[in-house]
């Protein structure tokens, strides 16, 4: 009897992957079609089962196996080749269904003690609350925007059109990377109550790629 597994408990939820590359690549690509879906089927030799699993996808990563690459008070002693096949465990169709990949250095000592606390916490949810009601009133949320809606909806101008030329070439993008890095610039453009996508908003959209960067690099 098949029952249901993590990506149905975490159905309307978080999924939250700590060391991504750790997990059995099978198993990774596995989660391809309920992030795709939402939904997860389960085929058995008697039977088929379909399981609901619409989840938030969150994962975590090293950038190496020793954790120290790109690090500036550490050294990496990992060679390109193990960097390589430690990245590699993620394939580039499961990137492509994840919209924001970001690098984050590790936070030094004094930073860590430092007494700015930043932007606190409900200050952020009342500006994802604000981003969150003008897509509603345009009709989606930007993660849902269906693909003969995204040109409309995500209309560039000239010097849109060209940084997003020059970083699907430079970066050897697949199609659905191109339409999430679209999406994901509508949503900084949303939070800079800004009517139209500005290549501003696109080039930071790009920053968020930063696996599809390394891989092609
Ligand atoms: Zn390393």
């Amino acid at each position: 009897m098949a029952r249901p597994g993590e990506v149905s408990f975490a159905h309307n939820g978080i999924l939250f992957l700590d060391e991504l590359p750790e997990f059995p690549r099978n198993v990774l690509e596995m989660l391809r079609q309920p992030l795709e879906e939402n939904s997860i089927t389960i085929a058995r030799s008697n039977q088929s089962l379909c399981f609901p699993a619409k989840f938030m996808l969150a994962a975590a990563m090293n950038p190496c196996p020793c954790g120290f690459y790109g690090d500036t008070a550490r050294e990496c002693r990992c060679t390109p080749g193990i960097i390589q096949r430690y990245l590699s465990k993620i394939s580039g169709p499961l990137l492509d269904r994840i919209d924001i990949h970001i690098e984050v250095p590790a936070v030094a000592y004094k930073e860590l003690r430092g007494k700015d606390d930043g932007v606190s916490s409900s200050e952020i949810r009342d500006r994802v609350i604000a981003t969150r009601a003008v897509q509603q009133a345009r009709g989606y949320y930007n993660a849902h925007i269906p693909a003969r809606a995204l040109r409309k909806l995500c209309a560039l101008d000239d010097s849109g059109e060209r940084t997003l030329e020059m970083a699907v070439r430079k970066m050897g993008l697949s199609a659905r990377a191109h339409d999430r890095i679209l999406k994901l610039s509508r949503t900084i453009a949303d939070m800079d109550h800004a009517e139209h996508v500005s290549a501003k908003h696109l080039a930071e959209a790009v920053q968020y790629r930063s696996l599809d960067r390394n891989y092609w690099s």
